[in-house]
Parts: structure tokens; C-alpha cells; sequence
């Protein structure tokens, strides 16, 4: 019989994020279609009450919490002792977690600690047998593989985004606490604050419905024979400001900073698209002024519905990689796009 946790922290502000309500949803997902089994939920932060109110309409039967100001930060020492704690003390057989950057860090040492196994990017989770499965994208997103394991506690990292988010209902949980008291060493890491970049600098929006990609045609010499950088770079902006799209980057194009040509500023790696880029989850993607090549295209995989605009009607956009080709000049699509939408916002 299995006994599945919801693992994840809370807020500064005592809220869950989206991910962490996807990871439950796919424990819940998992509850439903394993007979006998028991959901459990295990939070983690400085407060937790607020949390576990928030989705005390689930089907879980307990709640444990680690709470304390030395669990608000993310810091592996204090994380995995907490981790370890909660999943003693549920007895956790299976273990889910929004495969967060601070949940991807710390929950392989755990397993490590328990005994256990885990598998990261999760994408879907459900039954065979009578066993519980998870899904997960191999060879970069090419293959698809459903499989399961025998080692407990198992460790199931859920990629955000894959899974839709937990509506359940509020109330009033009544959270067991789980005393936790990481070792001198566990405390040798101060985290003094967190450095972000600016709302309008960040072009990395997960959570956007739309992904607009640019490509290296951005940069290239146009229909006069010269470049319009400085051009390329307003209409990219005023669109992502008027649109709030997630921004993505063929490989090429955030290469050629590399390469000391003119290139767009706010683009870094970390934009870039495919197989030796990200596969983000969006519901629309539009991509503009690239050519659509197949490790490009990897990158795609995820992305509901996709259109594209290029020059070059013979581009891997127009051979069934798009459902939707736009033949024309990106300057003056994006401009024009950019004008009805100021118009119309
Ligand atoms: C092993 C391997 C891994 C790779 N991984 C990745 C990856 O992860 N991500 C990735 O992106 N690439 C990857 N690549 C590179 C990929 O194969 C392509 O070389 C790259 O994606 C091409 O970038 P691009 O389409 O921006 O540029 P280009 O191929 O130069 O295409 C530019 C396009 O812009 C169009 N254009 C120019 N001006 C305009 C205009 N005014 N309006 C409309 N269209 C215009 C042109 O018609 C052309 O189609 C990988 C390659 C290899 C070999």
C-alpha cells in the first residue's frame, strides 16, 4: 500500500506557486488510481499553516509541516534535513515535488540518505498493474518512456508545466509539526538575499501563454543590404512589453554574441531554444526570422500551436514543422502586430 507526500515549500508570503499545486495535482492523480494508497502533504518554509489552508479541499488525510525561519531560503543542508524528516514521518513510500531548481538540487541526496530512488522531469504520472508509472522525455525530447520501479521511497521530480495546476478548495488543515534540527554543519551557509533581475529585464516567462523566438534573420543584412539591429531590438521589446511573452532564441542568434557581431543585448543562452537549449511548455509559440531546423524544432516539442514567420517560403517551417507559415518580413509584421496591439491592448 502506498503512502504518497506532496513535497514542496512555501512562500515568503506563505503561498504555494503553481508548480507546487501541479505536483499535487499529479499526486492526487496518483492517489486516485492506486487503490489503498494515502495522500499526504509535507511543506517546508518559514510559515506553513497558510499553505496548508489554502488546499485543505485535497484528498490528503495529514498534513506535516517543517516551519522556522532557518527553512524560508533555499539551502541544500537545511532542505534535505527537512525533506528527510518529513518523509520519515509520513512514512512516505512515494515522494512528489515540483521539480523546482531547489527541489532538482536537494531531493537526490535525500533519496541518497533514505535508501530511495528518484526521477527527474517527470512529465506524467499513473497506473499499471496496479504499480504506479511515471512518463519522462529522453534522447532531448525525442522519446517518450513510461516506466516504474520496485526501491522505496521513490523520489519523483514533476516538470512545471506539465501538469495542470490543483484548483482544490481552502479550509483548515491541522498541520503535524515534524521537529527538525539540522546539524552546526547545516547552518554554515548564509543565505544574505536574493539578486534578481528587474521584472522588464527578465524575458524568461514560464508561465506566459505565448513563446516568441528570434532567430538570427533579426540581424542579418535586409532588402537594402544593411542590418537593422537597433530596429530589431525596439520591435522585439515593444512586442514582449505588449504581449508579456516568454522570449526564446534560435542557437545562432545568441551565438553570434560570441562571435563579436551586433546582436541583441537581452539575449543570452539561457533564451536559447532546441536540442542544446530548453524545451519550455507554452500554448502558442510564434517564431520569427529563424529558419526551423530540426535540433532548433527540438525545442518546440511542447508548444501547442506554432506558427512562424520567415522570408524563405522552402524553410523547415513550411515542411510541416509550423502549423502556421507567414511568408512575409518580420520587421514588418512585428511592427504592424505591435501598432494593433497598442491600439487595441
Ligand atoms: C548538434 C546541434 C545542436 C543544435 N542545437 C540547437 C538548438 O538547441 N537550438 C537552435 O536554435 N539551434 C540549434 N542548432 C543549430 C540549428 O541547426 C540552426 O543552425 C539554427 O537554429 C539556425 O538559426 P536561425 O534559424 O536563427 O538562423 P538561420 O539559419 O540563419 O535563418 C535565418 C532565417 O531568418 C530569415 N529571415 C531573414 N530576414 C528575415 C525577415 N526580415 N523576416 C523574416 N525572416 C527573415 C531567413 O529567411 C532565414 O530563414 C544545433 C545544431 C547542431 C548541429
Amino acid at each position: 500500500m502506498e503512502t504518497i507526500l506532496l513535497l514542496t515549500n512555501t512562500e515568503t508570503d506563505g503561498s504555494l506557486v503553481k508548480p507546487a499545486r501541479e505536483a499535487l495535482h499529479a499526486a492526487a492523480t496518483l492517489h486516485k488510481s492506486l487503490a489503498g494508497s494515502k495522500l499526504v502533504v509535507g511543506l517546508v518554509g518559514e510559515s506553513v499553516q497558510a499553505a496548508a489552508d489554502s488546499i485543505a479541499a485535497c484528498p490528503a488525510t495529514r498534513y506535516f509541516g517543517v516551519a522556522g525561519a532557518e527553512f524560508a531560503p533555499s539551502r541544500y543542508s537545511t532542505d534535505a534535513a527537512a525533506a528527510a524528516a518529513l518523509c520519515q514521518a509520513a512514512r512516505a513510500t512515494l515522494v512528489l515535488a515540483p521539480a523546482t531548481s531547489r527541489w532538482n538540487r536537494v531531493l537526490p541526496g535525500v533519496a541518497q540518505r533514505l535508501g530511495g530512488r528518484v526521477d527527474g522531469h517527470v512529465t506524467g504520472v499513473g497506473e499499471a498493474g496496479g504499480k504506479p508509472t511515471v512518463n519522462r522525455w529522453y534522447y532531448r525530447q525525442r522519446l517518450e518512456a513510461a516506466l516504474t520501479r520496485t526501491q522505496r521511497p521513490w523520489f519523483i521530480l514533476v516538470d512545471p508545466g506539465s501538469q495542470k495546476a490543483c484548483e482544490c478548495g481552502g479550509g483548515t488543515a491541522a498541520v503535524e509539526p515534524v521537529p527538525v534540527n539540522p546539524a552546526p554543519a547545516g547552518r554554515r551557509t548564509t543565505v544574505v538575499g536574493i539578486r534578481a533581475p528587474q521584472a522588464d529585464a527578465q524575458t524568461i516567462r514560464p508561465d506566459a501563454p505565448l513563446l516568441f523566438v528570434t532567430g538570427a534573420g533579426w540581424t542579418k543584412k535586409q532588402a537594402d543590404g544593411r542590418t537593422h539591429v537597433a530596429e530589431a531590438e525596439k520591435l522585439i521589446l515593444d512586442f514582449l512589453k505588449v504581449t508579456r511573452a516568454s522570449l526564446g532564441s534560435s542557437k545562432s542568434l545568441v551565438d553570434l554574441g560570441g562571435e563579436g557581431e551586433a546582436v541583441l543585448p537581452f539575449l543570452s543562452h539561457l533564451n536559447q531554444i532546441g536540442q542544446t537549449g530548453a524545451t519550455p511548455r507554452h500554448a502558442k509559440g510564434l517564431s520569427t526570422c529563424c529558419h526551423g531546423e530540426e535540433p532548433h524544432t527540438v525545442g518546440w516539442r511542447f508548444i501547442g500551436e506554432r506558427r512562424a514567420i520567415s522570408l524563405d517560403p522552402n524553410c523547415g517551417w513550411a515542411r510541416g514543422k509550423a502549423d502556421v507559415l507567414y511568408v512575409a518580413d518580420a520587421f514588418a509584421v512585428v511592427a504592424k502586430v505591435n501598432q494593433l496591439l497598442a491600439a487595441h491592448p
